[in-house]
């Protein structure tokens, strides 16, 4: 049987996840399965923060929100986000 691991294990393989520019990452939306650049989204602020949709079916795909203590990060409408590295990249 696995054993149970704390969110310290996710530090080293999203530290790279993560430093790439979003607009050119792929999001597969969550509802509609439509998979487009993420520059494509569809962004309102809000007073709470902004708010990711699809720019086919408007349903949600992230929101982002920034307290006192730091940034809150939503992804429940993404099924996937696909980001391709330097060396493959076009
Ligand atoms: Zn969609």
């Amino acid at each position: 049987m696995p054993a149970n691991l704390d969110g310290n294990v996710l530090a080293g393989p999203l530290s790279e996840v993560f430093q790439f520019d979003s607009t050119t990452a792929l999001v597969e939306c969550m509802h509609c399965g439509d998979v487009k650049v993420f520059a494509v989204a569809q962004v309102w602020e809000d007073p709470m923060g902004l708010v990711a949709r699809c720019s086919t079916c408007a349903e949600v795909l992230m929101t982002v929100v920034e307290t006192a203590t730091g940034t809150v990060i939503e992804l429940r409408g993404i099924a996937s986000l696909r980001v391709q590295s330097e060396a493959v990249a076009d």
